[in-house]
């Protein structure tokens, strides 16, 4: 449907009324109540001068003041600035300039704009194919973030290629024409997975996991979100009982932090019938492990970036397809993958070869903001090439190989990380684990793994041993360096940057 983004929120609130969208500490919002917010937010926006196109930067963690800021601003014809409140000053000031935002707003500014404002959408012209909906950031895990320009079709797109492919519903528009999505497969699974869910969120909202998949696919789905403030293990495995929990979704991060708190085990989590993974590879023992604690739960992964909006393919469920574990499963609908060679030219390369991956379909950015040079290295005839690595097998199915920018090249042999992590996660004296690589001027780069222990027992030696015994010997570990704790972004990435460096200063 060719509808604006506040079209989510409107039939989400026509459907689901009374139901609670979301709820932080002791205070909730039902979804009619954050439409009329988000609708008075909007007519503050405009009687103060907010014109369409105009860009509004919202510096605030996730509370119920960000969805009433988002939709409101959307609904006002404005641009979304994501910003994380958690950077250092200087680093969202320079993120605010970049962006050229008009208006920024903290969490207390909410509650004053749409003081006695009418409760009904202002009348604006948008035009969804062109009118950036959001001026998203990429996480910065490699590099300097880089403003994406994503228009109001790529996150409703996008929003559905995700919400129909894990719930099976079919989008259709309502009498005033608010999205909403029809069951069609099985009524029981929809339910189940997200019609009356309940989940927890910890996803950050400035992230594009967090504003599609986070926010935008569970108003559509009406789901029912509890907003942590920070990621406590045993206060989420509580939470997570006493509420009944339906779906658990975030990074492998937050995977790998419930997995290693003993209170998992004595959890009552029956309610579970979705998990969903994203945003950084989830090694294949990390899904069996909750696959054995959640037998009743559907495992899902998503493959994404921020140019994409959020995603370009996911573990399919509501299809008649098989998942199948240790891939990203299937581009979603309407979009294409394919696998180039690395050093360059665009012909794909058979099923079954390694090569960079490529992206095309209506959820590609229009490009990035201010960089014209940067926008044309990526995108080539509507493809966007995502400086990763994956390969496609016979079936269409993509697996995540690793980064470009992470391989590791020892001795002219291409040495990918991600093998390595894997191996270290399933081993069992291991909780976490990040390949990167010292630099060498004899051979290049070696493989060295930052490791976050499982027992006091377990050695570097003995780990490093048991690895190496399992790999061709170019890809053997070089060391092994035992830590409390490995770096992630916000977005729960790892921040393989802040381990070379370590490297670096160490050496
Ligand atoms: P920057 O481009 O600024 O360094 P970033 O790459 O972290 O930041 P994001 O858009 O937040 O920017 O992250 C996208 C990247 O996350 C992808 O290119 C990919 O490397 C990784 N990623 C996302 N989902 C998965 C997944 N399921 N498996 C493996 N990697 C993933």
């Amino acid at each position: 449907p060719e509808v604006p983004v506040g079209a989510i929120l409107a039939g989400a609130a026509r459907r689901f009324g009374d139901r609670t969208a979301f709820r932080h500490h002791d205070d909730e919002l039902t979804f009619s109540r954050l439409w009329t917010q988000a609708c008075r937010f909007a007519n503050g926006l405009v009687g103060r001068g907010v014109r369409p196109g105009d860009r509004v930067a919202l510096v605030m963690p996730n509370c119920l003041a960000f969805p009433v800021a988002y939709y409101g601003l959307l609904l006002a014809g404005a641009t979304f600035v994501p910003v994380n409140p958690l950077m250092p000053e200087p680093a969202v000031r320079a993120q605010i300039e970049d962006a050229e935002a008009k208006v920024v707003l903290k969490a207390a500014d909410v509650a004053t704009v749409g003081q006695g404002q009418p409760d009904t959408p202002p009348d604006v012209e948008i035009d969804i194919h062109h009118h950036l909906a959001h001026l998203a950031y990429t996480g910065g895990t490699t590099g300097l973030s880089k403003g994406v320009r994503l228009p109001h079709r790529n996150v409703v797109v996008n929003t559905l290629q995700f919400a129909c492919w894990q719930t099976g519903g079919v989008p259709a528009l309502d009498d005033e024409g608010g999205l909403v999505l029809n069951q069609v497969n099985d009524p029981g699974e929809y339910r189940a997975r997200v019609g009356a869910g309940v989940a927890i969120n910890l996803t950050p909202w400035f992230h594009a996991m967090g504003t599609i998949a986070g926010l935008n696919v569970t108003i559509l789905a009406g789901t029912s979100v509890v907003l942590h403030d920070r990621f406590d293990p045993v206060a989420y495995l509580a939470d997570a009982e006493k509420r009944q929990v339906t779906y658990v979704g975030g990074a492998p991060a937050l995977f790998a932090g419930l997995l290693a708190c003993p209170a998992i085990h004595t959890t009552d989590l029956s309610s579970v019938t979705g998990i969903g993974s994203g945003a950084a590879p989830m090694p294949m023992e990390m899904t069996r492990a909750l696959q054995r604690l959640m037998p009743k739960a559907v495992i899902v992964e998503g493959y994404g970036l921020t140019e994409v909006t959020m995603g370009a393919a996911s573990s399919p469920v509501a299809v008649s397809a098989t998942r199948k574990v240790g891939t990203v499963g299937l581009p979603v609908f309407d979009t294409e993958i394919k696998v180039v060679p690395v050093e360059g030219g665009e012909e794909p390369l058979p099923a079954g070869e390694r090569g960079e991956v490529c992206i095309r379909g209506p959820q590609v950015m229009l490009g990035y903001h201010n960089r014209p040079a940067d926008t044309a290295d990526v995108l080539v005839d509507g493809w966007l090439h995502t400086g990763d690595i994956g390969v496609l097998d016979a079936d269409g199915y993509l697996s995540i190989v690793d980064r470009k920018k992470d391989m590791l090249i020892y001795k002219g042999y291409n040495v990918y990380p991600r093998e390595l992590e894997e191996l270290l996660v399933a081993h069992p004296g291991v909780v976490m684990a990040a390949v990167v690589g010292r630099k060498s001027v004899e051979v290049g780069e070696l493989p060295v793994a930052f490791v976050v222990p499982a027992r006091p027992d377990v050695t570097a030696e003995q780990l490093m041993a048991d690895i190496n015994a399992k790999v061709v010997p170019y890809k053997r570990l070089r060391e092994v360096i035992l830590t409390d704790q490995i770096p992630v972004s916000a977005a729960g990435k790892i921040l393989k940057r802040e381990l070379r460096q370590l490297l670096l200063e160490s050496s």
